[in-house]
C-alpha cells in the first residue's frame, strides 16, 4: 500500500474509533480521586457532584480518597492513571499552590486534561471551643503571646488549610507550631476534641460545627461576611485583608485522555452544578456552584494557570517550601 493510503486508512480508523469512543462513554464505572481524607470539605464537595454526575452519566463515579502530602499524592496518582476516562482527580487551589511549594513534585501540575471548574469555598478561622479568645482582635493577640504551644490544624504543605496558615503568619509576622493531618476531616475531629487549638478550614466542612456550637468561628475570609454567619467579621475587618482567600476547586484527568471523555465529563458537571438539590446543598454549607460556563475545559486551563502565576511570589516571598 502506497504511504499516502496507508496514512490515510490510518486517519479514518482514528476518526471511526474516536467517534465509536465517544458514543460508548462511560460504558463503566469512573473514579475520582480526591486528594484528602474521607469525611473532609473536599470529600463533601466531590460527592455532592459525583453523585448528581453518575446520574446524567448513566454509570456510578465512585469517590476514592487518596490523603497525604497536602493532596500532593492523590494528584500524583491520577497523573499516573490510565488516560482513557475512567479515572479523574477533583482537586482544589492546591493543584496551583503546589507548583511552587514543592520543589520535587512528582508531576507537573499544568500536565493534566482539564474538565471544568466546580465551586469556590470560602474559608473560616475556627478554634476548640474552649479556646480563651472571645472575638478575632483577642485571638490574634493570644496566638502571638502563646506562639510556641500553641497549635494549628492543617492538611499538609499544598492544602488550603496550610495556605490559609501560610498567610495568616505572614500576616501577623509570627510563625507558630502546625500540626499536619491527610485532610481537615480528622483534623476537625481532633480540633473537637481539644487535641489541637485552632484552624482555618473551608465553610464546607465548618459550617455544622459552627451552627452546632462545637468549635468557635473567628473570621471568615472573605471579602464581604457571609450570608449564613452573618454576624462573623471578616478578616479584612480585623485588620487582615492579606489572608483573604476562596478555595476554588477543579476536576481534571491524566494527560491525554480523549477530549470526548472530557467533554462529556464538562457536560455532566454542568448539569450536576445547575441541579437545585446542588444548588441548596452547597449554600446550605455557604459555598454556590461555579457558573456553567466556568465548567469547562477551557475556564480551568486559564485558572490554574492564572493562579500558579498569582501565588508564586506570594509562596516566595513567605519562603515555604516542601522537598
Ligand atoms: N481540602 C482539604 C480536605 O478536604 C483540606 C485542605 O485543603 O485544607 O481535607
Amino acid at each position: 500500500m502506497a504511504l499516502s493510503k496507508l496514512l490515510g486508512a490510518l486517519c479514518a480508523a482514528t476518526v471511526l474509533s474516536s467517534a465509536a469512543y465517544a458514543e460508548g462513554y462511560p460504558d463503566r464505572q469512573i473514579t475520582m480521586v480526591v486528594p484528602f481524607s474521607a469525611g473532609g470539605p473536599t470529600d463533601t464537595v466531590a460527592r455532592l457532584v459525583a453523585e448528581r454526575m453518575s446520574a446524567d452519566l448513566g454509570q456510578q463515579i465512585i469517590v476514592e480518597n487518596v490523603g497525604g502530602a497536602g493532596g500532593t499524592l492523590g494528584a500524583g496518582q491520577v497523573a499516573d492513571a490510565e488516560a482513557d476516562g475512567y479515572t479523574i482527580l477533583l482537586h482544589h487551589i492546591g493543584m496551583a499552590t503546589s507548583a511552587t511549594l514543592y520543589r520535587n513534585l512528582a508531576y507537573d501540575p499544568l500536565g493534566f486534561e482539564y474538565v471544568g471548574l466546580v465551586t469556590e469555598v470560602p474559608m473560616v478561622v475556627v478554634a476548640r471551643k474552649d479556646l480563651e479568645p472571645t472575638d478575632f482582635a483577642s485571638f490574634i493577640e493570644y496566638v502571638k503571646a502563646n506562639k510556641d504551644t500553641v497549635t494549628m490544624a492543617n492538611a499538609g504543605i499544598g492544602a488550603a488549610s496550610h495556605l490559609c496558615g501560610m498567610l495568616f503568619q505572614s500576616a501577623i509576622d509570627t510563625q507558630f507550631v502546625t500540626v499536619p493531618y491527610k485532610g481537615t476531616g480528622p483534623a476537625m475531629t481532633d480540633l473537637l476534641g481539644g487535641q489541637v487549638d485552632f484552624m482555618c478550614d473551608q465553610t464546607t466542612n465548618t459550617t455544622q460545627q459552627i451552627q452546632g456550637g462545637t468549635i468557635k468561628a473567628y473570621a471568615a475570609t472573605t471579602p464581604e461576611r457571609l450570608s449564613i454567619f452573618p454576624d462573623l467579621p471578616t478578616v479584612a475587618e480585623g485588620g487582615l485583608a492579606q489572608m483573604e482567600v476562596a478555595i476554588w476547586h477543579g476536576i481534571y484527568a491524566p494527560k491525554g485522555t480523549p477530549a470526548e471523555a472530557t467533554e462529556r465529563l464538562s457536560a455532566a458537571l454542568q448539569m450536576a452544578l445547575a441541579d437545585e438539590g446542588v444548588i441548596k446543598a452547597m449554600a446550605d454549607l455557604g459555598t454556590a456552584p461555579s457558573p456553567a460556563a466556568d465548567a469547562t475545559p477551557a475556564a480551568l486551563k486559564a485558572k490554574l494557570e492564572s493562579e500558579i502565576a498569582r501565588w508564586k511570589p506570594i509562596i516566595e516571598a513567605a519562603g515555604v517550601y516542601a522537598d
